[in-house]
């Protein structure tokens, strides 16, 4: 519909680094505690008090950097942004201006259609949180909680080389899948975490100079940054269209009814007045620092795919899921039994593994499974002695619940052992046939599709023990003899 415009997005993502104490001074990071708890003098800026440097927050920084390719910085230093708003105690933010920690490359996606594109990030950034407004709580006055103040982010600032809503919305999801495989963040974007400043705008095809942007502010999940940018290039073409000029304005994302409203129209950089921090010291890296760093870090998401894919033959699908989350890759990993059994493990993790552990809210980090129980489970279901279905219906939420016996004796105990021979099988095919002869009478008339109806009620008799294939088979050679 838009088809005249190109759209053009650059975004900036805020992700609060995994520390457990704030960028300048020891007060706690933690999420969700009382309003106003975490909040020493520093963090509220009371005269004399002084900043210092978390040195894991400089850490995770570069790594994020080094992850992405980027030039890191061997000198740099801290800038005053300076502001006046309510939920910024200083009146300034200390953040970087020129010189940021690190400088240019690329986060990798792939799109629904499988082509795959490198955004290119013009730098990223170390910088203090800001305090929250609280405006829902009393109806006449706007509370403040300072807990945030002084929590470490980096901000990584792409190039405008995104060219839609969905490749937005798969950047997102890719860098919030990097910073948790890497460890500097935990991504959750409920919390806020992980927010993100959407830059967009439009321009007639074979343009190459970039229009008026806005700016939607505060974007809290992959979901809103989708339609937030959806919405703006449905609102630029309008005015475009019209004839109009865009405003290059600040627009704020009403989730409650997927509306953007403007705020501000946009103050210029020079406002900030920025300057160097005068109470923080320059930094420099060595080399052999940074090679500690790159040393440190887990192989990336792309490598263990690729490495997946080349010595346990796995699908570039599989390999790829696998290594959607790192916790469910080292588990893999942890617990495969042997390279030949690659394909079935993936298979139990990626299946009912998953929707269980997504179903009860537990964490991969927290199975007990051992690796030599996934290989004796492994063998008795491909050795026929137990029907995948109870294998992953019965004894599967057993092992989750930490039955730490072998699969093999708990299903034997539990008699859930699959009678290979079927005389088990045809005795509850039997009872079935018997207790719906209206049914089989139809069924031999013609009506084919009766038979999902016995195969749910020889299943609900053998309380899913029968082997579905075997099942069949012994359905239909008693359907088929005229009695
Ligand atoms: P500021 O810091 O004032 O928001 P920057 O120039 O640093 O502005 O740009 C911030 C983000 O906006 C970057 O991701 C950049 O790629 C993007 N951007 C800049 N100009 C445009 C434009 N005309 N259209 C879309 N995105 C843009
Ligand atoms: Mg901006």
């Amino acid at each position: 519909m838009h088809s005249r415009y190109e759209v053009v997005i650059g975004l900036e993502v805020h992700a609060q680094l995994r520390t457990s104490s704030k960028l300048f001074c020891g007060d706690s990071t933690r999420f969700g505690a009382d309003p106003n708890t975490q909040v020493s003098p520093l963090t509220l800026a009371h005269p004399g008090t002084l900043p210092y440097l978390n040195r894991e927050a400089l850490e995770h920084a570069v790594r994020m950097g080094l992850a992405c390719g980027s030039d890191i910085t061997r000198r740099s230093y801290f800038a005053r942004k300076n502001y006046f708003y309510p939920d910024l105690p200083k009146g300034y933010q200390i953040s970087q201006h020129h010189d940021p920690v690190c400088s240019g490359g690329t986060v990798g996606i792939r799109l629904s259609d499988g082509s795959t594109r490198n955004i290119r990030l013009t730098r990223i950034h170390l910088e203090e949180d800001a305090g929250k407004s609280i405006h829902d709580q009393d109806p006449l006055q706007t509370l403040l909680d300072y807990n945030r103040a002084g929590t470490p982010l980096i901000e990584i600032v792409t190039e405008p080389d995104i060219r839609s809503a969905e490749e937005a919305f798969v950047f997102l999801t890719e860098v919030r899948k990097l910073v948790r495989w890497i460890g500097v963040c935990d991504g959750n974007m409920e919390e806020g975490s992980l927010r993100c400043d959407a830059n967009i705008s439009l321009r007639l095809h074979g343009d190459t100079r970039l229009g008026t942007r806005v700016e939607v502010k505060n974007l809290n999940s992959v979901r809103h940054v989708r339609r937030a940018i959806e919405i703006e290039v449905e609102r630029l073409a309008a005015v475009l269209d019209d004839g109009g000029i865009v405003r290059q304005e600040t627009r704020s994302f009403q989730a409650s009814d997927e509306t953007t409203f403007a705020i501000r129209t946009k103050e210029d950089a020079d406002d900030y007045r920025y300057f160097p921090e005068p109470d923080l010291p320059p930094f420099h890296f060595t080399e052999e620092w940074l090679e500690r760093l790159a040393a440190s870090l887990p192989e990336l998401p792309e490598l263990t795919a690729a490495r997946f894919r080349s010595d346990f033959g796995l699908s570039d699908y599989d390999a790829r899921q696998l290594c959607e989350e790192k916790e469910l890759c080292d588990y893999f990993q942890s617990r495969l039994p042997s390279p030949d059994l690659a394909k079935p493990f993936a298979n139990w993790l990626l299946g009912p593994v998953r929707s269980l552990l997504n179903e009860r809210g537990l964490e991969w980090a927290g199975i007990r499974i051992s690796r030599a129980a996934w290989e004796d489970l492994l063998s008795l279901v491909a050795a026929g002695g137990i029907s995948f279905s109870s294998a992953s219906q019965q004894l599967l939420p057993r092992l989750l619940e930490g039955d730490e016996r072998m699969p093999s004796v708990i299903a034997s105990g539990e008699g859930l052992l699959q009678d290979a021979g079927g005389t088990e099988i045809e005795a509850w095919v039997d009872q079935a046939l018997e207790s719906m002869p209206d049914k089989v009478a139809e069924y031999r008339k013609g009506k084919k599709g009766l038979i999902g109806l016995f195969m749910g009620e020889v299943k609900k008799r053998s309380r899913g023990k029968a082997d579905p294939r075997r099942t069949q088979e012994i359905l239909q050679q008693k359907l088929n003899q005229t009695s």
